[in-house]
């Protein structure tokens, strides 16, 4: 069995992959194929199932081919992007309607009217989160009020996320969403063992036609023989920003990741405390193992690396990412520039959507080089905060893991280590997704006894950047940073 391969599938928004791990955690191979994305209307983002299944499947192939056949893959491992909705007919197995996205935004109208009947406080006690389209509940219901044939599927209607609908595919005819996947979707109780009666009623979704909720790890079924030659298990299943904070080895209480890509995720493991925010992040569960729950935080910044774009296309700044890294460099310091990064309102913790970006401090002497130097800055001066809103909620991190595209700059991960006065750590491979996902199917498969000693065994070597910042230049930015936001 150690000689095993493990095939991870993660299924994302743009695209999705199939990666090939040897047993130690070194990634061998990857297929990747994009995704079509639908904008039927302004607000609205779907997908084709059929396309989602279809592409992983034959992306997964490629891999089990690479790997040698079937019998060389010990386990399979999914991650997926979360919160995104299918329904489909049990009888038959296709798709009922497009899938709702995530991003989708069709079902504010709902989210307001249940605050506007006071069901927020009581939603975000059982669920750890606020009533927002983003999550799946109002999605399932848009669903059954205005897709024809999710309307008249009565019994044959199966709902699920992502994860749900390539376990059944896979597997023709499982039905189960992972613990992580389920407290994403508004209709499970975060202290609670199975879909919550009292949230499926409010909603609107009927509980026969949802899955039932599994461990992350375990033994999930196999994949019919048609697909890969043979069975091959399925072992490991988890959203992926949960799937991230595990592949970063954030398993201790405190311990802290920010994925920084288009918006930067941070999640912090919370333990077995049922998780109670009054600083507006987000309570999660992070993974269920042998029936025992452990959860996190979680707060989003909507602008880290759309901001860097946002240098390149709109402002002709720089012509690449990379760029900023040197440009920063060649300055001293922001001379005096400081930036609000606020281009989509502000997330956790202000949470002001209606808030514009500002660049203040301009002077005859301000280059390119400032201003990217300012940008690059305002991204640890949210993360600052965001420290904040997690040590207020009782979760003050030790240290802070990244990963993303934008973790590959030194000088922001060295810059954020200054401004939080802790260590960050960035791991040599940053695939910490799909990595994540790996781990779990090592433990669901058996060959590691827990997550601790899968990371031991298949973690990725850390860079660490130590905080080495004067006091006073850091309590002389942070000012600044405050006078910008109240003013
Ligand atoms: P996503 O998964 O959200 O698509 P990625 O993790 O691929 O994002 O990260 C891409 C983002 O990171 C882009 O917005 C890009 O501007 C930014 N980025 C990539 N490399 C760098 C870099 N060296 N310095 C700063 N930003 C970068």
């Amino acid at each position: 069995m150690s000689e095993g391969h493990i095939l991870v599938l993660d299924e994302g928004t743009t695209s999705t992959r199939a990666m090939l791990y040897a047993p130690d955690g070194r990634r061998l191979d990857m297929a990747q194929a994009e995704l079509s994305q639908y904008y039927p209307q302004s607000g609205w983002v779907e997908h084709e199932a059929a396309e989602i299944w279809e592409r992983t499947l034959a992306c997964a192939r490629r891999m089990v081919e690479q790997a040698g056949g079937a019998d060389r893959i010990a386990a399979i491992g999914i991650t997926n992007q979360r919160e995104t909705v299918v329904a489909w007919d049990r009888h038959t197995g296709e798709p009922l309607a497009r899938a709702i996205v995530w991003q989708d935004r069709r079902t504010a109208g709902h989210c307001a009217a249940l605050r506007d009947a006071g069901e927020e406080a009581a939603v975000q006690r059982r669920t750890g989160l606020v009533l927002d389209p983003y999550f799946s509940a109002t999605k399932m219901r848009w669903l059954l009020d205005h897709a024809p044939a999710v309307k008249e599927a009565g019994d044959a209607l199966a709902l699920g996320t992502m994860e749900s609908w390539l376990v059944w595919k896979l597997t023709g005819g499982l039905h189960i969403s992972d613990a992580s996947n389920a407290s994403r979707t508004q209709l499970m109780a975060l202290d609670g063992e199975g879909w919550d009666q009292g949230l499926c009623d409010l909603f609107g979704v009927p509980l026969r036609a949802l899955p039932e909720i599994a461990d992350n790890a375990g033994a999930f079924g196999a994949t019919l023989p048609a697909w890969f030659g043979r069975p091959i298990p399925i072992r490991g299943l988890a959203g992926d920003q949960q799937a991230a904070t595990i592949g970063q080895g954030c398993l201790k209480p405190g311990e802290a990741k920010a994925t920084l890509g288009t918006g930067a995720f941070v999640l912090t493991n919370r333990g077995q405390a049922v998780p109670a925010s009054t600083h507006r992040l987000l309570g999660t569960l992070l993974y269920r193992l042998s029936g025992q729950r452990t959860y996190a935080l979680e707060g989003s910044i909507f602008v880290a690396g759309s901001l860097i774009q946002w240098l390149r296309d709109q402002l002709g700044l720089i012509t690449t990412a990379e760029e900023t890294e040197a440009l920063a460099r060649s300055v001293a310091d922001s001379g005096g520039v400081m930036m609000l990064p606020a281009l989509a309102g502000l997330g956790a913790p202000h949470w002001r959507p209606d808030a514009t970006g500002v660049i203040a401090g301009l002077t005859q002497g301000t280059t390119r080089a400032h201003i990217v130097r300012a940008a690059l800055e305002s991204l640890s001066h949210q993360i600052h905060d965001l420290a904040g809103a997690f040590a207020a909620d009782g979760v003050g991190w030790h240290m802070l893991r990244v990963d993303g595209g934008m973790s590959a700059n030194d000088w922001i991960a060295q810059d954020m280590a200054n401004m939080l006065g802790l260590p960050v750590d960035r791991p040599a491979d940053v695939e910490t997704t799909a990595r994540g996902a790996a781990m779990l199917a090592a433990v669901g498969h058996g060959l590691f006894p827990s997550l601790e000693a899968a990371f031991a065994a298949m973690g990725s070597q850390l860079t660490r950047f130590s905080p080495a910042m004067p006091v006073e230049i850091r309590a002389a930015r942070l000012s600044g940073w405050n006078r910008l936001l109240n003013q």
